[in-house]
């Protein structure tokens, strides 16, 4: 007999996972077929705002490596850092994060269970896994990632935008850990529409780069050239490379009776790269849309929540990568537009009440004290 589910969610990452969690707690009762045994590693800088973290019930504590407590930003040699107030930008390793997310969610949670076909009728989905089990349910959520092989089935999301991203969790020596400990790094100048991260983890840095169209090998190239000049050795360590499906129009997100989430429905930032905020947000929407009995107001939901907002992160995008040097300088090394970006991984204002504050604030432009590689290493 096939068995039959409220809602199944396909894939247990953050969208996933975020998802089986509303819907569970609303009484849904919820599978959630997962491809790989968890915990797994997952290609991630694994930055994350506290106060996306604190719509939650619970505390994430037992999942963040290191907390920052100030951010740098740098221009070739030219670093500014500002202070994070209340250490709110969180690290984690998105193994741990996954899970313990995931391990909260009211829902049979099926690991090493890849999905293979999905079939929607006027009155079911229908799920197949790759071992040939059928599972139906009423609604699906489908947070199977970038490559989405559900989104593929549905004929849905067919022009992705993805720029090319590659991680690195680099063991460093003792001094080099303390150098970047509670600080964020990103370096912009360095590859075309991109940036690199330094991120500090309990025992290592992640380190990585991403960009929108690179060459074949520019990643490597580039993420070594930088790291060796902020003291990083990566000779040896594994390479993670994975795609980002950028955000970058308004598109159907869903059919009857399955939504897309998270990066299966192409929702990083286009601007920051950001994708954990928008898996968690969409999740959420969708756990929402099926509670509401409204599957269909899915698309608009995540429009007006999500893809506004980055339409306008597209136009930041492009004028700040073709104007790099007086956008950093303009905006970046304004001290209230810094403290700004941070409302803004925090999702507490847009873009649009960023770049009023950029026009607002103008005459404190450059306000904030650059100081060169060497003084920032040796700080
Ligand atoms: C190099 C790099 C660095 C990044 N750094 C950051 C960062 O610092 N901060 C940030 O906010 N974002 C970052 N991102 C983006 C972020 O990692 C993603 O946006 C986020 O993981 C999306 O979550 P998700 O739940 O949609 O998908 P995922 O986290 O990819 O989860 C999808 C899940 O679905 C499972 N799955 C896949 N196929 C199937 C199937 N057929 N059946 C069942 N399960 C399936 C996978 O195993 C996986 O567990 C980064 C991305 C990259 C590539």
């Amino acid at each position: 007999m096939t068995q039959r589910y409220d809602v199944i969610v396909a894939g247990g990452g953050p969208a996933g996972a975020t998802a089986a969690f509303y819907l569970g707690q609303a009484g849904r009762k919820v599978l959630v077929l997962e491809k790989e045994l968890l915990p797994r590693y997952k290609t991630c800088g694994g930055a994350v705002s506290s106060r996306v973290l604190s719509q939650f019930p619970f505390s994430f504590d037992p999942v963040i490596q290191t907390r920052v407590n100030a951010v740098s930003y740098a221009l070739r040699d030219q670093i500014i850092t500002i202070p994070v107030r209340e250490a709110s930008l969180c690290m984690v390793m998105r193994s741990e994060f996954d899970s313990f997310l995931l391990g909260h969610a009211q829902a049979e949670i099926r690991q090493g269970t890849p999905v293979r076909a999905v079939q929607e009728t006027a009155g079911a989905v229908t799920v197949e896994t790759v071992a040939g089990e059928r599972i139906q349910a009423d609604y699906m959520v489908a947070a199977d990632g970038a490559n989405s092989m559900v989104a593929r089935s549905l004929g849905l999301r067919r022009k992705k935008t993805l720029a090319g991203a590659i991680e690195i969790e680099a063991a460093v020596p003792e001094a080099t850990l303390r150098r970047f400990m509670n600080n964020a790094v990103l370096i912009f100048g360095e590859i075309g529409v991109g940036y690199a991260w330094i991120f500090p983890k309990a025992d290592h840095l992640s380190i990585g780069i991403g960009a929108l169209n690179p060459r074949p090998g520019d990643l490597q190239v580039v993420l070594e050239r930088v790291m060796q000049r902020y003291g990083i050795s990566i000779q040896s360590p594994e390479r993670h490379g994975h795609t980002l499906p950028v955000y970058s129009r308004p598109e159907l997100l869903g059919t009857h009776r399955c939504l897309l989430a998270g990066d299966a429905a192409g929702l990083v930032d286009p601007f920051t790269g950001e994708g954990i905020r928008f898996a968690i947000k969409s999740g959420r929407k969708a756990a929402e849309a099926i509670l509401a009995g409204r599957p269909e107001s899915y698309t608009s939901r995540v429009d007006r929540s999500i893809g506004r907002n980055h339409r306008l992160g597209n136009g930041m995008n492009k004028v700040f990568y073709r104007f790099t040097r007086p956008s950093f300088n303009l905006a970046l090394r304004n001290p209230v537009v810094s403290h700004a970006l941070m409302g803004l991984f925090g999702d507490r204002i847009g873009y649009a009440s960023l770049l009023l504050t950029i026009a607002s604030t103008f005459p404190l432009a450059t306000l904030t004290k650059k100081i060169t590689l060497e003084e920032f290493l040796n700080y």
